[in-house]
């Protein structure tokens, strides 16, 4: 662990230090790594759920206005927007603009923009752009550890994406408790500081690098800890 080097993350403020093997690795650490490909997958997921929340139905506590409640519009058309297929941008337009523009820009939109534009920049003339959010997310999340690599915008990726979702989960949104990371203690297994404490009470610790998934009991992890503070305070 003393050949690791300090390097900041592009999307997060933080320093993260990289094991030697992934040096050639930049720009992202690797639990904003984690959470995009969750982010993507709850897109995926969102936009699946968004139909069901079409119709307004009662019971929305923002329509209710000194006591009254406003005559509602047959259906949200906010999520209709969200739900139309892709529209053809005449530049790439950054997700602030097409807000204050047209109301919401599709999810299949703003996600095939940036298929257009990974596949550009990758130059190796992928055919068969996904027509299904449901396949774009996949197809994106497939080349997300290049994106995280090697793509000089992928910081801008993030922000959009993010901003996506925060938007698509006032509607789909189930706030699921998400782990606490565990900040810099590196994995036993896969040696990535990608370790978070499970929310569901049991203390648990999991590596959340997808290909690691290792699990550490409370104590396990206690022991863990101060081993590897033994290991950097004796040098
Ligand atoms: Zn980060
Ligand atoms: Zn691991």
């Amino acid at each position: 662990m003393t050949d690791h080097v300090e390097v900041r993350c592009v999307v997060c403020p933080q320093l993260h230090s990289r094991a030697p093997r992934h040096y050639e690795r930049a720009q992202v650490c690797e639990p904003c790594r984690a959470r995009l490909a969750q982010t993507l997958t709850d897109i995926g997921r969102g936009h699946g759920d968004l139909p069901q929340h079409l119709e307004r139905g009662a019971g929305f506590g923002q329509y209710v206005r000194g006591g009254e409640v406003e005559a509602p519009l047959p259906f949200r058309e906010d999520v209709w927007d969200l739900l139309l297929p892709v529209r053809p941008t005449p530049n790439v337009v950054g997700l602030d603009d097409l807000l204050c523009q047209i109301g919401h820009v599709s999810v299949a939109t703003l996600l095939d923009s940036w298929i257009r534009d990974w596949c550009h920049l990758r130059g190796k003339s992928e055919r068969g752009r996904p027509g299904y959010v449901s396949a774009m997310v996949v197809w994106l999340g497939n080349r997300l550890e290049w994106a995280c690599d090697h793509h000089p915008a992928v910081d801008e990726f993030a922000s959009e994406i993010n901003g996506l979702w925060s938007v698509m989960r006032r509607y789909v949104g189930v706030d699921e408790p998400r782990p606490t990371p565990c900040r810099g203690v590196p994995c036993r297994r896969c040696d990535l500081k990608t370790l978070a404490r499970l929310a569901d009470g049991s203390g648990d610790v999991e590596c959340q690098n997808a290909a690691c998934r290792t699990v550490y009991r409370a104590d396990e992890y206690t022991r863990w800890v101060r081993l590897v503070a033994a290991a950097v305070s004796g040098g």
